[in-house]
C-alpha cells in the first residue's frame, strides 16, 4: 500500500472505508449482496445528487477505486467477481433497478430507506469483539511471561507475592 494510496482511504468518508477495520480482519465475512448494498450507499455518500449508478462507470470504478480495502473479500479473489456482483445486483431485494427508466441495463439504486446506520452494525460489533479478544490474548501472554520471569528467583517472597497475583489474574482473565 503506498502512501499516495493511503491518503485517499483516509480522505474518502464513505461506507466501505469507515468499515476498514471490519475489511481488514482476517476473514471478512459478508454476504455479496449486504456487499452491494454497502457499495451503493458509499456512492450515494460520496456523490449525494446522482439517483441511479451504473454498474461500469460507477460501481465497478469504486470497487478499482477501494481495491486495497475490497480484494481481502473472497469474491474477489475469484476470476469471475463481477459476474458474481452483477447477480447480487439483481436479486438483491433491497436494490432497484433503473432498466426501465433508463431502457438499459446496468443501472442500480438501494430502495428507500435502505441506508443502514454505522452504530448498529453486526461487522461493526464482531471487529470490536476480535480486537478485545486480541488484546486480552496479549495481556494473557505478558503475565505468563512475567510468571516465566519471576520463577527464575527462585524463594524470594516478593517474586512470589506478584506471582501469586500474576496466577489471580490470569485465572479470571481466561475465564
Ligand atoms: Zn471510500
Amino acid at each position: 500500500m503506498s502512501c499516495v494510496e493511503d491518503q485517499r482511504v483516509i480522505l474518502c468518508p464513505c461506507t466501505i472505508c469507515r468499515k476498514v477495520g471490519f475489511f481488514s480482519s482476517e476473514k471478512p465475512k459478508i454476504k455479496t449482496t449486504r456487499l452491494c448494498v454497502l457499495i451503493l450507499q458509499s456512492l450515494k455518500e460520496i456523490k449525494p445528487l446522482q439517483d441511479y449508478f451504473n454498474l461500469k462507470d460507477d460501481v465497478y470504478l469504486f470497487i478499482q477505486q477501494h481495491w486495497n480495502i475490497l480484494s481481502n473479500i473472497t469474491i474477489f479473489k475469484k476470476q469471475n467477481w463481477k459476474k458474481s456482483i452483477l447477480d447480487a445486483f439483481n436479486h438483491c431485494p433491497q436494490i432497484k433497478s433503473g432498466k426501465e427508466l433508463f431502457n438499459n441495463i446496468g443501472y442500480y439504486k438501494l430502495k428507500d430507506g435502505i441506508i443502514t446506520s454505522i452504530s448498529d452494525d453486526t461487522e461493526i460489533l464482531e471487529t470490536m469483539n476480535s480486537i478485545v479478544m486480541a488484546s486480552i490474548q496479549n495481556v494473557i501472554n505478558q503475565l505468563y511471561n512475567n510468571l516465566l520471569i519471576l520463577n527464575k528467583f527462585g524463594n524470594d517472597l516478593i517474586a512470589q507475592q506478584h506471582s501469586y497475583i500474576m496466577m489471580n489474574l490470569l485465572t479470571s482473565l481466561c475465564n
